[in-house]
């Protein structure tokens, strides 16, 4: 008896010591590839389905080879309310929610100063410039129009990013850069560590500002010294392809798409000459704007040796121009589809330089967008379906005529959709109850033509039961955001006039469904159709790598990618 107990416990060890050493072997099997470079690319406004819509015309090495080769998320929603770059990016870049990165969306009201602030807007930071003359660009960007000063840093964002996350984990030794076609969108991924370069619709140089840089380095001098994009003027954005090659070939002459001042409705658009106020602006509504990001980020990871050594570096790409050629044409224009096939050259022509000067079994890459698009109400009545758009001085009267009833004039301080701001001091002078006076103006809004709900901040915590205002909580920043938040009916816009045509920013669908992808070593192909969210997508890059998740993170590494 005690013999057989005696081979049973030695029987045991020796399944321990097996189990143990197969253990070892899995792990080891199982260790991280060398990453030497993350790179993560953001497409401005890349609606989920556009990739399926304009399969037909994509090549082999763009989007089809990241689908093909990568783990493909195709149900990938964001969870906020208001869908604009600078919240969508920095969810991306944070792993969380506006509530707590405070981007609450591209401008917001400042109640301190009691004036519109831009996201990045930053006085103590100014760009760098350039040239010594540089006469300055008409700005078509409704966000930028808002901003007071030309400077700019990551100073207001208030979570860490992954790329923050890196130079801690490296020791600092990690070179982190984010490019763009617009501010915003480079300093949000670079975060507060990193350096962010982007395209200036004065001059059509990539600028930086002092918050990064006392001066330009060599490289970025000798960029921009060969004007890459006047090189264009006199030029006019024409179709890449055959017209009949086209899915929306007819969709051209639409009367309700912007004619931006000699830019047209119609192919080819003619970007003019050099010295032209809109030359800049028009070269970024266009592939051109596109493909100026991608030189300028070769010459980056040339000049800054990135991905050369067993210390991972990160670059983050965000390409602006099919958010730009939507706004004006609309999703679904000839201009839309060009853009995104032209945009699809562009990827094949940045992963094969990857390849050459990195190497695709170094380079973690990650696709996504920062939010989608609505197509035009004009559109969908054309259609059918009926929708509208809102103009913002009727919002206020109505929310004032509230006011009025219970003694206040002007209750309203300031309207910047989604979010109206009231006059709370008058509201408190008047010894009203602040929760009832909300919701008092919030149910006349409801009950306006196109406006599905307005949502009262203060009575939030009591209402997320319903899932459209789960999505304004998560947008909900205590000093930021305002008193009441407009969601407008499905295809409806809440503005009415200026060289923008087309909109997005709703929570509905088509403004939250973008595409995720995961390139890299070991990751194999695979399409993925579980519900998953931009929130995950920096927890995964922080896992891939073996990191924490950025501080503030509450999504969730996707274990497809970690397999
Ligand atoms: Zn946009």
């Amino acid at each position: 008896m005690r013999c057989n107990i005696h081979m049973l416990w030695k029987f045991f060890l020796v399944v321990l010591a097996l189990l143990a050493t197969g253990n070892l072997t899995d792990i080891e099997a199982q260790s991280r590839p060398e990453v030497r470079l993350v790179l993560q690319v953001t497409i401005d406004g890349l609606r989920a389905d556009l990739i399926n819509r304009y399969e037909n015309g994509f090549g082999k090495g763009g989007f089809r080879f990241l689908i093909e080769k990568g783990i493909y998320y195709t149900n990938a929603y964001y969870q906020h309310a208001n869908t604009e770059t600078i919240v969508g990016h920095t969810t991306l870049a944070t792993g969380t929610f506006p509530s707590q990165h405070g981007m609450i969306g591209n401008v917001w009201f400042d109640r301190e100063t009691g004036e519109l602030a831009y996201n990045i807007e930053d006085p103590d930071s100014p760009i760098i410039p350039t040239r010594e003359n540089e006469s300055k660009g008409e700005q078509v960007d409704p966000a930028q129009k808002k901003s007071r000063t030309q400077g700019r840093s990551p100073a207001v964002i208030l979570a860490p990013t992954f790329s923050d996350g890196l130079a801690a984990y490296y020791g600092g030794r990690s070179k982190i850069f984010g490019v763009s076609g617009k501010d915003r969108s480079a300093v949000s991924m670079a975060g507060h560590v990193g350096k962010a370069f982007w395209y200036s619709t004065n001059t059509g140089d990539f600028v930086s500002s002092t918050y990064y840089y006392d001066a330009y380095p060599d490289w970025v001098i000798q960029w921009n010294a060969q004007r890459k994009a006047e090189g264009y003027a006199g030029k006019s954005w024409s179709l890449l392809n055959d017209p009949s090659a086209y899915l929306l070939f007819a969709q051209d002459n639409r009367p309700y798409e912007a004619d931006l001042k000699g830019y047209g409705r119609v192919f080819p658009h003619p970007f003019g000459q050099a010295d032209d106020k809109l030359f800049a602006s028009r070269i970024l509504i266009s592939p051109i704007g596109d493909q100026l990001t991608l030189d300028f980020s070769k010459a980056l990871i040339k000049h800054e040796q990135l991905g050369q050594d067993e210390i991972p570096d990160y670059l983050s790409i965000s390409f602006s121009g099919v958010d730009a050629a939507n706004h004006f044409f609309g999703p679904s224009s000839l201009e839309n589809e060009d853009v995104v096939v032209q945009l699809d050259r562009t990827l094949s022509d940045l992963i094969e330089f990857i390849g050459k000067t990195v190497g695709l079994d170094h380079t973690l890459i990650v696709l996504s967008a920062d939010h989608g698009m609505a197509d035009m109400p004009e559109y969908m009545t054309e259609l059918g379906y009926p929708a509208g758009r809102l103009n913002p001085d009727e919002i206020v009267k109505t929310a004032n005529k509230v006011g009025q009833q219970y003694g206040i004039d002007e209750i309203v301080r300031f309207f910047y959709r989604p979010y109206l701001y009231l006059d709370n001091e008058k509201i408190s002078a008047a010894k009203l109850d602040q929760t009832f006076v909300e919701q008092a103006i919030a149910d006349a809004l409801t009950y306006t033509d196109g406006i599905a709900l307005a949502v009262a901040s203060s009575r939030l915590s009591s209402q997320q039961s319903n899932p459209l205002v789960a999505q304004v909580q998560r947008n909900t920043h205590i000093t930021r955001s305002g008193d009441i938040y407009i969601i407008q009916e499905p295809y409806w816009f809440l503005f009415d006039k200026g060289p923008v045509k087309a909109m997005h920013g709703s929570p509905w669908r088509y403004d939250t469904h973008v595409p995720i992808i995961f390139a890299g070593p070991t990751i194999g192909a695979q399409t993925v159709h579980r519900l998953v969210h931009p929130v995950d997508v920096a927890p995964t890059i922080a896992a891939f790598l073996g990191m924490t998740p950025p501080g503030s993170a509450q999504g969730s590494a996707l274990e497809e990618v970690l397999r």
